[in-house]
């Protein structure tokens, strides 16, 4: 089976129609059995469908997306690398530690990494604590 959309160039109606192929449209129209559902003209072409194309460009802008994303990605990696191998995971521990550094003074100890809510960001701010945030991707995603 295939559906045809369908134009009527009496009306302007469109409208879907199943023929069991395309020779049977064919069929059909030579024999004047295809009328516009509502005004009952035989001026009832198929209309042109586009879906190959349409496709197409869509996938290439999925492709683009996906380069993109993946250089994205790559920078980010490699950005987590540099700070695994530098910087010490204290993982929810992140405000806790980073006051701890700031306040005790401990500023030759080893950078630190982890998490931490938007909040906590803000009031380390404020103390005077320097603290960045990055875009991180889990391990376990890929
Ligand atoms: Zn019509």
């Amino acid at each position: 089976m295939i559906k045809y959309k369908l134009f009527c160039n009496n009306c302007d109606l469109k409208f879907d129609s199943w023929f069991a192929s395309s020779d049977e449209y064919e069929r059909l129209k030579k024999k004047k059995l295809l009328n516009c559902h509502k005004c009952n003209s035989f001026k009832v072409e198929k209309t042109i469908m586009a879906p190959q194309l349409i496709n197409k460009k869509s996938k290439t802008d999925e492709k683009i997306n996906l380069e993109k994303y993946n250089k994205v990605k790559k920078t980010i990696r490699d950005y987590q690398k540099f700070i695994k191998d530098n910087l010490k995971y204290v993982g929810d521990n992140f405000a806790y530690e980073a006051r701890s550094i700031h306040y005790n003074g401990k500023k030759k100890s080893k950078g630190i990494y982890g998490s931490a809510s938007k909040e906590d960001l803000k009031e380390l701010k404020e103390e005077g604590i320097d603290a960045q945030m990055i875009p991180w991707i889990d391990e376990n995603e890929n």
